[in-house]
């Protein structure tokens, strides 16, 4: 079994069936039918849906989907799949909202397990008296929901991810980061107990200090090691308001020295992003819609055509009872910044609008047919000692303008973080998040071409290893074993010995490339 998992092997799942094991694949389905005894349903016809996710790139087909009523649901089919042995050819795959970028939650001729079926089913269980408030949720559950049911308790969780229609088990499969991370760690760090299904069948319960080398592998372990059924997530009392403060730069190193500066403070900002803007027009119109400008005109002047732009996005949260003194707190925050100062812009919204943001543009661009198309999204953690090597190879070079999509850039410091679990980060404890999001139109030969952005992606890994700048891949994606050993570094044999002690036979979420299974 070791020399099957960790040999390295040809990852093109087209190639990878042999007459032996589509027979042994079809028997294991065929018996799966009649002998599984399910309160959901497997379902065989009408399977596309399985076969997509947003990035749009990858569609294997599976041979079934399991809409599960229950947790035993989960764990009967791949008990029943483990005991089939090595050659039965079949593997499965949790699949959240399917919001992958390289098809990781597919699982070609396998069984695509639909977790939203779950978290449908299963309520959520506020725990919010005691020191430790949480709530208990099925892993199938999307954040949008997670917030609506807490905000009814006056909670919500503390960290986030940009978009929120999102199930709990993707992002906790990766880690879940977005601008609150500076202060509370991603996603993965802000849960208290997790309920598992091994890649034996066995359900497990496990915590800090219960079965916690399974908890830790889990949470970032991109589902080789288990579906998450339940999670227990840590909430705080609910703001009500929010402060939304977006400011603009023209020198990269005072851009970067801010938000340095703000993600040390101990009493900052709530949330700290940041993006590039290269060679656009129009987009300060856009925004004035809806944030107020100190200085309309002077802004437009500071912001003219072919440019490269630093944008500081911060938020301060706030209470109804907090109203009163809010301006002066944001303002004395701002006052330790150097911003451009005819360049604030400042907007006031509901704590749900500020979370749901993007939201609001996924409506805009399914309106118009924009938001289903290819997603080559490339997303690095660079640490702090070459970001400025990486920036000025970077923007402006390989990328002369953002009209493919958003260049978000912040730092985050990990030494406040906990680094057991099995997310790979720099060595460094600061390092940024860079997250290319670019779209690409089906059609096109030109510079928003998917075959083009892929190319560019290429350039920025290039750059990286060229340079020596000690990146890795955050929502990563390799095409051999030799490239995920590199990623893991010193990671690589607890991930492989974990994965050998909970999916010995590597049936779980073959989408990630890492591990084939056994034949
Ligand atoms: P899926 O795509 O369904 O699954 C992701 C992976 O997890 C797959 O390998 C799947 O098999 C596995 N998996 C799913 N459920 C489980 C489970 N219950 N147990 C075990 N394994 C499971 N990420 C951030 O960190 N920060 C952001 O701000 C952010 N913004 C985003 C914005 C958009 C518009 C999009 C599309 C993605 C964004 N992401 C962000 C990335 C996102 O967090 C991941 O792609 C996440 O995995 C998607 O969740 P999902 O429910 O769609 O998971």
């Amino acid at each position: 079994i070791l020399t099957a998992l960790i040999v390295c092997c040809d990852f093109d799942q087209n190639k990878i069936s042999s007459t032996t094991t589509d027979l042994h694949r079809h028997a294991t389905l065929t018996s799966l039918i009649t002998e599984l005894k399910l309160s959901g349903e497997l379902q065989f016809d009408n399977l596309h849906h399985a076969a997509k996710d947003f990035g749009n790139r990858y569609h294997h087909l599976p041979a079934a989907v399991l809409h599960p009523k229950s947790v035993s649901d989960i764990s009967s089919l791949i008990s029943y799949i483990f005991q089939m042995g090595p050659t039965s050819g079949v593997t499965v795959a949790a699949r959240g909202h399917g919001h992958s970028l390289e098809g990781q939650a597919q699982a070609r001729h396998g069984v695509v397990v639909n977790m939203e079926s779950l978290g449908q089913s299963h309520g959520m269980q506020f725990h919010i008296h005691g020191e430790k408030p949480f709530v208990d949720v099925s892993a199938g559950a999307l954040w949008i929901n997670i917030l609506h049911e807490s905000l009814k308790h006056g909670f919500a969780p503390k960290s986030w991810t940009d978009y929120l229609h999102l199930t709990v088990g993707g992002t906790l499969s990766n880690a879940g980061i977005s601008g609150q991370a500076f202060r509370h760690g991603p996603q993965i760090n802000n849960v208290y107990q997790l309920q598992v299904v091994t890649g034996t069948g066995q359900v497990v319960t496990c915590t800090e200090d219960m079965n916690s080398d399974l908890f830790y592998g889990v949470l970032g372990g991109l589902g080789q090691f288990g579906i998450i059924t339940r999670a227990h997530i840590s909430l705080e009392p609910a703001p009500k308001m929010v402060k939304w403060i977006r400011v603009l730069y023209s020198d990269f190193t005072t851009f970067t020295n801010d938000q340095e500066k703000l993600i040390s403070l101990d009493s900052s900002f709530d949330y700290v992003e940041g993006f590039v803007i290269i060679n656009r027009t129009g987009l300060l119109n856009n925004w004035r819609s809806s944030f107020k400008c100190k200085d309309p005109v002077q802004a437009s002047r500071f912001f003219s055509n072919g440019k490269t732009v630093f944008c500081l996005e911060v938020a301060k949260y706030f209470k109804q009872e907090e109203a009163e003194t809010i301006d002066q707190k944001v303002e004395s925050l701002l006052s330790r910044l150097n911003y451009n100062e005819s360049t604030l812009f400042v907007s006031e919204v509901s704590y749900v609008e500020f979370l749901d943001r993007v939201h609001v543009s996924e409506l805009k661009l399914q309106e118009k047919g924009l938001w289903d198309v290819p997603h080559p999204w490339l997303n690095l953690l660079v640490p702090k000692s070459k970001i400025h090597k990486f920036a000025s190879e970077v923007f402006g070079k390989i990328l002369t303008d953002t009209s493919n999509g958003p260049i978000l850039i912040y730092p985050v410091d990990k030494s406040r973080w906990n680094t057991k679990t099995s997310m790979v980060t720099p060595t460094e404890d600061i390092f940024y998040l860079v997250a290319f999001l670019s779209s690409a139109m089906p059609s096109s030969t030109g510079t928003d071409s998917l075959e083009y952005i892929l190319s560019q992606n290429k350039r920025i890994l290039e750059v990286c290893e060229t340079a020596n700048l000690e990146t890795k891949q955050y929502l990563p994606h390799y095409n051999t074993q030799e490239e995920w050993k590199t990623h893991f570094g010193s990671q690589w044999e607890v991930f492989v010995r974990r994965k050998l002690t909970y999916d010995p036979l590597a049936i779980l979420t073959p989408g990630q490339r890492i591990f084939q299974k056994g034949t």
